[in-house]
């Protein structure tokens, strides 16, 4: 029997899971020619940049519909790391409850 190649895996710095690099968009920048987030973050990462964009004006709007991105980027942009960031959700969602 053949032996199967090594899925390289890389982690995604906006969720923090570990994905095979296929999960990754390619990106010609970046040092293994793939984006540092997995393509369910990066398409999440573009909407959130066009709607920032577009409706800069209705901004609160879009984070009431979008909270749960919106405070993981703020929890991002605070220096947590993403697993720190989710393991600080899931404890918001527990004590709302
Ligand atoms: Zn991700």
């Amino acid at each position: 029997m053949e032996e199967l190649p090594v899925m390289p895996m890389k982690t995604c710095c906006i969720c923090g899971e570990d994905y095979p690099l296929v999960e990754y968009f390619r990106c010609a920048t970046s040092k293994d020619g793939h984006g540092y987030a997995c393509r369910n973050c990066s398409n999440l990462e573009t909407q959130y940049r066009n709607m920032k964009t577009k409706y800069s004006k209705d901004y609160r709007k879009y984070l009431d519909r979008h909270r749960m991105i919106a405070k993981r980027y703020q929890r991002l942009i605070m220096g947590m790391t993403p697993r720190e960031a989710a393991r600080d959700e899931m404890r918001g969602m527990q004590e709302s409850n």
